[in-house]
């Protein structure tokens, strides 16, 4: 039998959508999507250079579990000179992004307590509390107002067993970076409540409009805060399963200890990738560029269309409109499009309940492939 942990853990909602869009492909059919989850941009050559060049230099070996000395470093030094937050080597973890989230999760819930993660927000949030034990408890973004902190509500949902607040900030899906008076909102809540915040902050290379603020930079704020950051989205290599945790030293050796009997360490040649990323601010303005680019155009295509209600995101790949369209939710929206239109999008819900009457487009396509989409959503009248 398989234990009770691992049966709560829940497969994918969205898995027979995207099923059936592989079903359309093989069969012939042209499915414009706008369902990915990564950058459609080759990871910068210079990058993939200097992790082969390493590889043939022998790094294929075990590293420290913690991760490289020099990479820990750099990390710490980025996040002195750019986002406020002192950090030094010894706070520094290198492990996969979902992974370091996991660690987090696990380091600080004990079995049954309670862990506060963002409605709407990224769908392994809730499963990854699924897998230690502990209670995900949903707050509320408030999408009138951009998809900030609703203070009574997330007051509301905080008792005894609350232990951590997640933010994820620029988000998935909504597009949105939290202002100061959200983040303010989560720091004194911390603070009188003793609680820990985890910040998922892996989009925040992605912005068009303002600066994401890390709230481990603001004062008191360290020490209960574990921040999360990759090179994923940042320089398109997800692939190469590579970031890294920032929280205090204590913290941090824990982690480790789970790491070392867990992961060993985090993939030799993408340490050295990911040492090179942190140099390559070039590739990663010229891949912001093009989707800033995209973002205007699949903005003022949905904005045209009757049924759908957007708004443009300051941030990320991803653009998260509401629509009514005859009494659908967004499973069955999401399922229309794919089957009569051809496009593949994320139903709302699979994002948590205030999700619901919402669709995930991903504009990390190409901008003919956002037109021709744009052009088959206006077909929608005729339905
Ligand atoms: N956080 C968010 C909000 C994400 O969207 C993702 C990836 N979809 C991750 C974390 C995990 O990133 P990685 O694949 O690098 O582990």
């Amino acid at each position: 039998m398989v234990s009770e942990v691992v049966k709560a853990v829940s497969p994918s909602a969205t898995i027979n959508l995207l099923n059936k869009e592989m079903e359309l492909k093989n069969k012939g059919e042209k499915i414009i999507s706008f369902s990915l989850g990564e950058p459609d941009f080759s990871t910068p050559k210079k990058i993939l250079d200097f992790a082969i060049q390493k590889m043939y230099e022998g790094k294929t070996h075990y590293t420290p579990s913690a991760g490289i000395m020099d990479l820990r470093q750099k990390i710490a030094q980025k996040y002195k000179n750019e986002n406020n937050v002192i950090a030094e080597a010894k706070n520094v973890l290198v492990t996969p992004t979902k992974f370091g989230i996991y660690l987090s999760y696990l380091t600080i819930l004990n079995p049954t307590e309670e862990i506060l993660i963002p409605d709407p927000g990224w769908v392994s949030y809730v499963e990854i509390a699924h897998l230690v034990g502990a209670r995900p408890v949903f707050y509320k973004l408030n999408e009138n107002n951009g998809f900030q902190i609703d203070e009574e509500d997330i007051k509301n949902k905080i008792n005894s067993k609350t232990r951590a607040i997640l933010i994820n900030s620029p988000s998935n899906p909504t597009g949105s970076i939290l202002n100061n008076e959200s983040l303010k909102i989560i720091r004194d809540l911390a603070i009188d409540k003793n609680l820990y915040i985890i910040s998922d902050e892996i989009y925040e290379k992605i912005v068009y409009e303002g600066k994401n603020i890390s709230i481990a930079s603001f004062d008191d704020l360290f020490e209960r805060t574990i921040t999360v950051n990759g090179f994923s989205k940042s320089h398109a290599m997800t692939g190469l399963r590579i970031g890294y945790v920032i929280a205090s030293e204590q913290i941090i050796k824990f982690m480790d200890n789970v790491q070392q009997h867990t992961l060993t360490c985090a993939a030799s040649f993408s340490q050295y990738a990911a040492l090179k990323a942190l140099d390559d601010e070039e590739d990663s303005r010229i891949m912001v560029e093009e989707f800033r680019k995209r973002r205007e155009l699949i903005y003022s295509g949905l904005s045209k269309i009757p049924y759908i209600y957007v708004k443009k995101p300051q941030a990320t790949f991803y653009i998260f409109p509401r629509f009514s369209y005859k009494g659908l939710n967004s499973m069955q929206m999401a399922n229309l499009l794919l089957e009569k239109l051809k496009i593949s999008t994320v139903p709302g819900i699979s994002f948590g309940p205030s999700g619901e009457n919402h669709l995930r487009f991903s504009f990390s396509t190409s901008q003919e492939n956002i037109i021709e989409g744009i052009k088959r959503l206006e077909m929608l009248n005729d339905l």
